[in-house]
């Protein structure tokens, strides 16, 4: 039976029972030493209302469905109320942002509720982000506006459908207070309405969360994080070690099998990014999930037009340092800054070396796979599929071709007809470009070349263009959440109209399907969207 009380889920605080709080309690801004958390009651905001409530997440909490009617939900997932079970607390951590160790950062403005024990999906702990401030706001307010929230809280639950390992989202709620902002950094700040989204995810740890107390120099608590760590998220890796957790510390053996297993998650993670074409924005260390899991939805992007070097963010406009194409890269170096850090638990060089190498052989061997799924190729041989994926990718950024719509069309290529003109051949792709006049002369040229290199090996593949469509068209999404559909959202929700954010969530449910009574929602980014903020470049102001 579904309930409709928070209260009577089953809450298990784990972390906050088993790692070092802060012994000062006042909510003031400071160094925090020692500690993993504080313990910080959410601010009570003016006016509550629920936004949107994800359907999925209810019933992973076997919550009723009709829960967001209720009010004393709707104060408990804007901080206005606290559930009985649960212990909030924001968590202590440092990161390296833009590649600069930045010490000691935290979470300045989300507020970790506390663990329920699910029946289908184990542990997961609920966080509200922007619910005022903590000892590591800063110098900032603790609080998240509207647009952002709405962001987040749709490209969560979108990524989640499209299979990308994602914290999820439960709710968005507006405070019903007002929030400064400078949106463009350019002095002119304006209010903007508050917003308070409803996290989920196993737990909320990060890299960052170890790379704190092993700057300072804290090895006892590192220790005591990376086995509660293990132990609680991990478990499956202490049962195939035949290990009982409570039998004292953990061996660095574990300790490098362990960073072994957060680097294939994290291949995974990014090369399902690399899949559907989005960008991060912010791959700092503070923004990685031990999970592997996309966390921290600030200015992120999909791609629109292939292209490698883009970044959504203007913080890194000159940089690009988290453009599309080094994603992988610095997924990579993020690792090697989380290697470093559990250094003193493991003292060798070598082993930690040969974790880091997961997760070259995880991408290595999964990212031309997933290029091949893409590709609909079922008998895929790196070797000769090697330089047909290369020249896509090298064809692909020449002219403005969007990545959604080049590949479903692709889909639709006809390779059963032993004749075809170039006209027929380039048809279904034609509503992929931005700029037909692009798609005359050499790129012309060169992509009927690809194309029907393509035919013939897809002809030697031996699949049928019917089973390969339905295939490319589960690896190939139809809906993603196109930068300017999200500020559509956004720009209704500001008025108070919340119906189009509610009709994307749902339409991205199914995101490889075909719905042709959302057919607009596939349409590529219009001209108006071009240049206009939020639609083709994000500041990190949120
Ligand atoms: P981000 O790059 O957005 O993940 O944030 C980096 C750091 O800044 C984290 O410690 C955040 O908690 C903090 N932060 C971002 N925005 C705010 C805010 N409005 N109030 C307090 N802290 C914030
Ligand atoms: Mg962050």
């Amino acid at each position: 039976m579904p309930v409709a009380d928070l209260a009577e889920l089953r809450w298990d605080n784990s972390f906050t029972r088993e790692l070092p709080p802060d012994a000062n309690t006042a909510n003031r801004v400071r160094q925090v030493h020692g500690a993993a958390y504080s313990r910080v009651m959410p601010t009570p905001t003016e006016a509550p209302e629920l936004i949107a409530v994800a359907a999925e997440l209810l019933e992973m909490f076997g919550l009723d469905r009709d829960i967001g009617d209720n009010e004393s939900f709707v104060q408990a997932m804007t901080g206005n109320a606290v559930i009985a079970g649960s212990d909030p607390h924001a968590m202590c951590y440092g990161g390296h942002q833009f590649g600069n160790w930045a010490g000691q950062l935290g979470d300045g403005r989300a507020i970790t509720l506390g663990e329920v024990l699910t029946a289908a999906d184990g542990r997961q702990t609920l966080q509200l982000k922007g619910a005022g401030p903590t000892p590591y706001s800063r110098t900032a307010d603790g609080l998240a506006v509207l647009r952002s929230s709405i962001r987040e809280f749709l490209c969560s639950e979108a990524m989640h459908h499209l299979g990308v390992p994602t914290t999820r989202a439960l709710s968005v709620a507006l405070t019903g207070d007002k929030v400064m902002r400078d949106m463009f950094y350019d002095g002119r700040p304006a209010l903007e309405q508050g917003a308070v989204v409803c996290r989920v995810a196993p737990s909320f740890i990060r890299f960052g969360n170890f790379e704190i107390f092993a700057a300072r120099g804290d090895i006892d608590n590192l220790r005591r994080l990376a086995d509660y760590t293990i132990a609680t998220c991990f478990g499956e890796l202490l049962d195939s070690h035949g290990i009982d957790p409570t039998s004292g510390p953990l061996s660095k053996e574990i300790h490098v099998d362990w960073l072994a297993e957060v680097a294939r998650r994290t291949a995974d993670m990014v090369v399902a990014w690399q899949r559907v074409g989005f960008v991060h924005g912010v791959m700092n260390t503070d923004n990685m999930s031990i999970h592997g899991l996309t966390i921290d939805y600030g200015p992120y992007g999909w791609l629109e037009d292939y292209d490698p070097g883009w970044t959504p963010n203007t913080t890194d406009a000159s940089m690009k340092r988290y453009r599309f194409g080094a994603q992988p890269h610095i997924a990579s170096w993020n690792l090697e800054r989380l290697a470093n850090a559990i250094y003193p638990l493991v003292e060798e060089v070598e082993p930690l070396e040969s974790a880091l190498n997961s997760y070259v052989s995880r991408f290595n061997e999964t990212w031309p796979q997933m290029m091949a799924d893409k590709l609909g190729i079922a008998g895929f041989d790196p070797e000769l599929d090697q330089s047909l994926i290369e020249g896509l990718l090298d064809l692909l950024p020449r002219a403005e071709t969007d990545m959604t719509l080049f590949f479903r069309g692709l889909a639709e290529i006809d390779t059963a007809s032993p004749v075809i003109d170039d006209d027929e051949l380039l048809a279904p792709l034609a509503d992929a470009y931005y700029l037909p006049d692009q798609l005359r002369g050499d790129h012309r040229g060169a992509t009927v070349a690809w194309l029907r290199r393509y035919r013939e090996r897809v002809a030697a593949d031996g699949r049928p263009d019917a089973v390969r469509r339905r295939a490319m068209n589960s690896a190939n999404p139809r809906y993603v959440l196109r930068n300017y559909l999200a500020q559509l959202a956004i720009d209704d929700a500001e008025q108070g109209d919340f119906a189009l954010a509610n009709e994307l969530l749902d339409v991205l449910r199914k995101p490889y399907d075909e719905q042709p009574e959302h057919e607009r929602f596939a349409a590529k980014r219009p001209d108006w969207a071009r240049t206009r903020p939020g639609c083709s470049m994000l500041s990190c102001s949120s």
